[in-house]
């Protein structure tokens, strides 16, 4: 089974090396004006009672925390708070801009999608071990080969497939659509803020569709592989069989093909979703207040992959979460970081190598026998 990593014996050399950066365990959420020193937060996390000070501190108060905390090793208090409470906006928005730059400065979209996906990955990877919201030890490394495959392999091909099989129709249809109505289906005279949004709604309105679909159908054991891991860490966002992102990819980008989205907005919108999908998988400590209502951030998004059977099915939306709040099936994790859902699975446990993913579809009903009878 090794052989098949053969080729990548080099990322094996370097996520050897990463790995021996040592985790930040959380082992301390106070912050200078937040604290989380209630019993839940302490027992969640397994944290001594800090003695800095009340909830509501003064200025005082708040000196004598740092230096509480910088004398018992936490680090830096303040880029916690920060992380705590900008990360999530912080990082949505620096990808709208570093993509509109790349846009500007006229980079191909091959390159801006490689160069920006990489970047937020890498992001991920250190805010993860510097910042983790839960601790879950370190990460398999047959996992994280597996997941390096996925990005190279599951997300490449079968959106490169789909290109060449139906790229021509889907445009020849679009075309044929525009000369029949008489004008264009897509407002290409919008600013691109404009065009971003209204491909945002409606690529959304298909992922929602379409993630539903897989959920509710015989299409569950594909999309079983993206649900098969029992952490939530960033690179599950490329963890998908290929045959699922064959539909999802492919069903997304033929609306858009079909409407003439302009090339510059859909690489805008595909860096946006690429950086949006890392943040949503990552165990990074995060509040994001009232963009709850808006995206599917990553606590929502923790509960969409929860091993409870009854929890698992809500909260669809990819980027955003509008289109749950419409359908009914938005809802909240239960409250208080006291009892964090247990992800994976809900019934089966699967090795989780490069292959088995593939396989698992095709072996769903025998796992399930087995898992039952184990029972
Ligand atoms: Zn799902
Ligand atoms: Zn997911």
């Amino acid at each position: 089974m090794e052989e098949e990593y053969g080729v990548l014996s080099a990322f094996t050399e370097v996520f050897g090396w990463i790995r021996t950066i040592p985790q930040a365990p959380p082992t301390c959420q106070h912050t200078p004006w937040h604290t989380g020193n209630s019993p839940a937060n302490r027992k969640a996390f397994a944290l001594p009672r800090c003695r800095a000070g009340p909830r509501r501190a003064t200025a005082w108060q708040v000196v004598r925390r740092l230096r509480y905390h910088r004398r018992h090793g936490v680090g830096s208090v303040t880029a916690e708070a920060l992380v705590k409470r900008f990360h999530y906006p912080a990082t949505l928005a620096s990808a709208l801009l570093l993509g509109a730059g790349l846009i500007a400065l006229g980079w191909s979209p091959g390159w801006i999608l490689a160069s920006t996906g990489l970047l937020f990955a890498l992001l991920s990877f250190w805010m993860e071990r510097r910042f983790a919201q839960q601790a879950q030890g370190e990460v398999d490394p047959r996992e994280l080969r597996t997941d390096v495959l996925h990005a190279l392999i599951s997300n490449t091909v079968p959106t490169a497939l789909f290109r060449a099989l139906f790229f021509a129709a889907v445009v020849g249809a679009s075309s044929a659509l525009t000369e029949r109505f008489g004008f264009s289906l897509w407002p290409a005279h919008w600013p691109l803020a404009g065009q971003f949004l209204l491909a945002l709604a409606i690529v959304e309105l298909v992922s929602y569709a379409i993630h539903r679909a897989l959920h509710r159908s015989r299409l569950w054991p594909l999309h079983a592989v993206h649900h098969c891991s029992s952490r939530m860490y960033f690179l599950l966002a490329v963890r998908k069989h290929p045959l699922q992102a064959f539909l999802t990819y492919g069903g997304r980008l033929s609306v858009l093909w079909l409407l003439g989205l302009p090339e510059d907005t859909l690489t805008l919108l595909l860096v946006f979703t690429g950086a949006n999908s890392y943040l949503q998988h990552s165990n990074i400590r995060m509040e994001t207040g009232a963009f709850r209502y808006v995206f599917a951030t990553p606590e929502l998004h923790r509960l969409h992959h929860a091993r409870r059977a009854a929890a698992i099915d809500c909260n669809f939306g990819d980027v955003l979460i509008v289109w749950d709040l419409l359908f009914g099936t938005r809802r909240e994790p239960p409250a208080g970081p006291s009892s964090p859902e247990e992800v994976g699975l809900p019934d089966i446990e699967i090795p989780q190598t490069y292959i088995n993913h593939l396989r698992l579809p095709f072996e769903w009903s025998e796992r399930h026998t087995a898992a039952r009878s184990s029972r």
